[in-house]
């Protein structure tokens, strides 16, 4: 049975250096049109009322819906789905005002994702943001004013010209304002954004590997659990709708560009907005085979702490995993955790995971 639904809204009020996300600049005109579109396509799913557990509402950036539009789309969600355990929005904080937020508390949403980014106006203004450390402080203050205590902050780290001391900083402000749960990402230079167009650099690996080890201390020692690469959470607090991918399950995915995994099959919708309001989705479909989904499967699962058990892989493969990878096992054993049933990887070399992953699987 599928639990998870992933809800795409590409629109953004300005657009960010680093972001290759299937986004783009609001137009009003089309965004009515848009909604409209995107809950035709979850009536076409056909989910049953009682059936959904989590829904995760990104972008782009959900809240630069107006309150209105973001009525339409909320009012529908919250009378066709009944049983959510953990229903999560993304937001910008510049984009949230207090309306806004009564509205997504009324409509049962239980989460907030805050794109936070840094504590410094100097790399926000880098970074091509367009809010400061204020409207971080102001937006987290109405958060919890309106009773939403399970909310993340997202951060970044590694821009060239930056320094441990920046993420320090970032530490220190991010538990000031005693978030749930956090994450912490290297800067990822992609093609086709404004970064990778005028070479802007990250720091070299050696001082990633250095800013990396240094988050994860300082939040292990501030009661975070380190439960996947690059995610924290005080125990309890692990975002349950990402854990549905990282866990190899499946769920549904609906709007411009999004990617759902149904069945053997990932598909993704078009990303041209003239086909999605004319409801011409062009999928685009990977049939998965069983030894993909294997390789999938460690890969994910590897990504958490807890790693996989060899019990529900020999279920889901009927494998055993110690036995085929016995010889590579033997080789990478010093990376790997096999115990009370279980395989993961060593958090302290999480940063390697790729390399590992590779090396046990090639
Ligand atoms: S990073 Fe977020 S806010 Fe910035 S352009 Fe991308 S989706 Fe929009």
């Amino acid at each position: 049975m599928i639990n998870s639904l992933y809800i795409h809204i590409p629109f953004c009020d300005h657009i960010c250096a680093y972001c290759d996300f299937p986004k783009q600049l609001i137009q009003y005109s089309k965004t009515e049109e848009y909604l409209n579109a995107l809950i035709d396509e979850i009536n076409e799913l056909k989910i049953p009322d009682d059936q959904l557990r989590t829904i995760y509402i990104g972008g782009g950036t959900p809240t630069s819906l107006s309150l209105s539009q973001l009525e339409i789309l909320l009012f529908y969600l919250k009378s066709h789905f009944k049983k959510l355990d953990e229903f999560t929005i993304e937001a910008n904080p510049e984009g949230l005002n207090f309306e806004k937020l009564q509205l997504i508390k009324q409509s049962g949403i239980n989460r907030i994702s805050l794109g936070v980014q840094s504590s410094s106006n100097r790399i926000l203004e880098k970074l091509g943001r367009h809010h400061c450390r204020k409207d971080v402080v102001n937006a987290v203050d109405m958060i919890k004013k309106i009773g939403i205590y399970n909310f993340n902050l997202d951060f970044i780290y590694g821009l060239e010209n930056t320094s441990i001391n920046d993420v320090k900083n970032d530490l220190e402000f991010a538990l000031s304002l005693q978030p749930k749960h956090l994450s912490f990402y290297s800067l990822q230079i992609e093609p086709n954004t404004y970064f990778y167009i005028n070479k802007t650099k990250t720091v070299s690996d050696d001082e990633l590997a250095d800013i990396y080890a240094y988050i994860s201390k300082t939040l292990e020692e501030n009661s975070f659990v380190h439960y996947e690469i690059s995610n924290f959470a005080l125990p309890g607090f692990e975002s349950k709708h990402n854990l549905t991918y990282w866990h190899d399950q499946q769920y549904y995915a609906v709007g411009l560009g999004a990617s759902s995994y149904v069945g053997n099959k990932r598909e993704t919708n078009t990303l041209s907005m003239k086909k999605y309001l004319e409801k011409k989705l062009d999928k685009k479909t990977e049939f998965i085979s069983k030894k993909d989904e294997e390789f999938e499967f460690i890969m994910l699962n590897l990504r958490l702490k807890e790693g996989f058990s060899l019990s529900e892989y020999f279920d889901r493969f009927n494998i055993d995993f110690l036995q085929k990878y016995r010889d590579k096992i033997a080789k990478e054993k010093e990376y790997l955790i096999i115990k009370n049933g279980r395989v993961s990887v060593k958090p302290s070399y999480f940063y390697i995971l790729d390399t590992i992953f590779l090396n046990l699987i090639s």
